[in-house]
């Protein structure tokens, strides 16, 4: 029969891949949780309107790269592409806004998106991010960056690259956008078909075109720094000033746009340089969407919030996430009453919190030494008959071979103490 194999851009995640994972999530669990953020968990499908809404219907994801179906029922809906805008209508549809001042979420989920495969880039994968929804001082900013930076750096990653830029609120954001056009329209013949309609409908998103021609215009394109309105420099400068302060790396990066419609004011990238990857590759992106809860339906509130995917991390850090394997114990019981006294032992073991096998066939001694080898076991304890009678059992260090009877009461706490 023909073997069923997973999507194409879809990935199983197994073997020593899958303890990779739990290191990494695990590890960003802890970090952001220190800094109070909470898990929140949302569905995987949506109804088509929250992206289009919140993401912006002239963006390659909505445009081009959704998920989207009609159910059974007539419901038009999508797998999600991303966190952020079914974070924000799970605050609006809650009304959490009405109970506390500040929410600090954070999220680890798959996201789906029909881009062409390619080391790094897949069609399902994995996103953790955080999202700070209702302040609005340049501290959050700050803050929030030198948290995701630190996450980074804390797992050893290296050639970390910070890069910050601001769109301004929205006032400085439509001058910026004023200036824009009049400039690419006198380039317009030059520009990619793509970017020939981005001028009418986007022409924010023309910065971030990776078309060579296009790359070239935006170039000499004018900056947005120079436009901003006084409060948004003095937030951006803000920011920068904290950054300083705590040491966080960054450089500034006047044309960067980022590719989703609803950021403002500061956004933000982390890039690293990896033979992985191949050059420089984006793995973290974020920013200020402070008009998002509002065209969602909710009141105006500034948030700020990031996402980074697993799979391109997991990628670029290669040998430096292998996390270091727990103790395991395999338990051997010979004769059939040592069969039956091994489940004891594992039971017992385990309620320590040591991570215990146990054969479950019965078989030599020498059979079930070879098969805790082949498991990987730290230790090997032997519970025979004769052990049992005087209430002990035979631990075997699997690395040199020795072997010392102790006592069933100091069993697990012996073990332990190796860990
Ligand atoms: P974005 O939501 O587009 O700002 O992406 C944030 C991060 O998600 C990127 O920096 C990547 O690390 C990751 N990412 C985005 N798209 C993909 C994809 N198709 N495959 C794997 N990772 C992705």
């Amino acid at each position: 029969m023909k073997i069923l194999r997973s999507v194409k851009g879809m990935h199983d995640i197994v073997d020593e891949e899958i303890a990779k994972w739990h290191y990494v999530e695990t590890a960003y669990r802890q970090h952001v949780e220190r800094y109070g953020y909470r898990e929140i968990r949302t569905p995987v499908l949506e109804p088509i309107e929250l992206f289009v809404r919140g993401i912006g219907e002239a963006t390659d994801i909505v445009e081009k790269e959704m998920y989207t179906f009609m159910d059974k029922g007539d419901d038009h809906l999508a797998l999600r592409p991303e966190g952020t805008a079914s974070a924000i209508r799970s605050y609006v549809q809650h009304a959490i806004g009405a109970k506390e001042a500040q929410t600090k979420w954070y999220y680890i989920a798959p996201m789906f998106r029909r881009e062409r495969p390619a080391k790094g880039r897949y069609r399902q994968f994995h996103q953790a991010g955080a999202e700070l929804i209702g302040v609005s001082e340049p501290s959050a900013d700050a803050e929030i960056i030198d948290m995701a930076v630190r996450y980074l750096s804390d797992l050893g990653l290296k050639g970390i690259g910070v890069q910050i830029n601001t769109l301004g609120g929205s006032e400085s954001r439509a001058r910026f956008r004023e200036a824009l056009v009049e400039f690419l329209l006198n380039r317009e013949t030059d520009l990619c078909g793509d970017c020939r309609r981005r001028l009418h409908v986007n022409p924010l998103r023309i910065l971030d075109c990776k078309v060579p021609g296009c790359i070239e215009i935006s170039r000499t394109a004018p900056s947005g720094l120079s436009l901003l309105s006084q409060e948004d420099r003095e937030h951006f400068d803000a920011v920068r000033r904290l950054l300083d302060r705590w040491g966080t790396p960054y450089e500034l990066a006047p044309s960067m746009v980022r590719g989703l419609d609803y950021y403002t004011r500061t956004i933000f990238e982390v890039q690293v340089e990896s033979d992985a990857l191949g050059t420089k590759s984006a793995i973290l992106g974020g920013g200020r969407y402070d008009n998002l809860v509002a065209e969602l339906g909710g009141k105006p509130t500034p948030t700020i919030g990031y996402a980074f995917g697993i799979e391109r991390l997991l990628l670029v850090l290669g040998e430096t996430a292998r996390p270091k394997s727990p103790v395991l114990v395999f338990v051997a019981g010979v004769g059939e009453e040592g069969g039956v006294r091994a489940f004891d032992v594992a039971r017992n073991l385990r309620g320590f919190g040591i991570r215990t096998e146990v054969a479950y066939t019965e078989g030599s001694l020498r059979s079930q030494l070879k098969k805790a080898d082949r498991f990987g076991a730290t230790f090997v304890v032997i519970a025979g008959a004769e052990e049992a009678s005087r209430g002990s059992v035979t631990l075997r260090d699997m690395s040199t071979g020795e072997q010392v009877e102790v006592e069933m009461d100091v069993l697990a706490s012996r073990i332990g103490a190796s860990r």
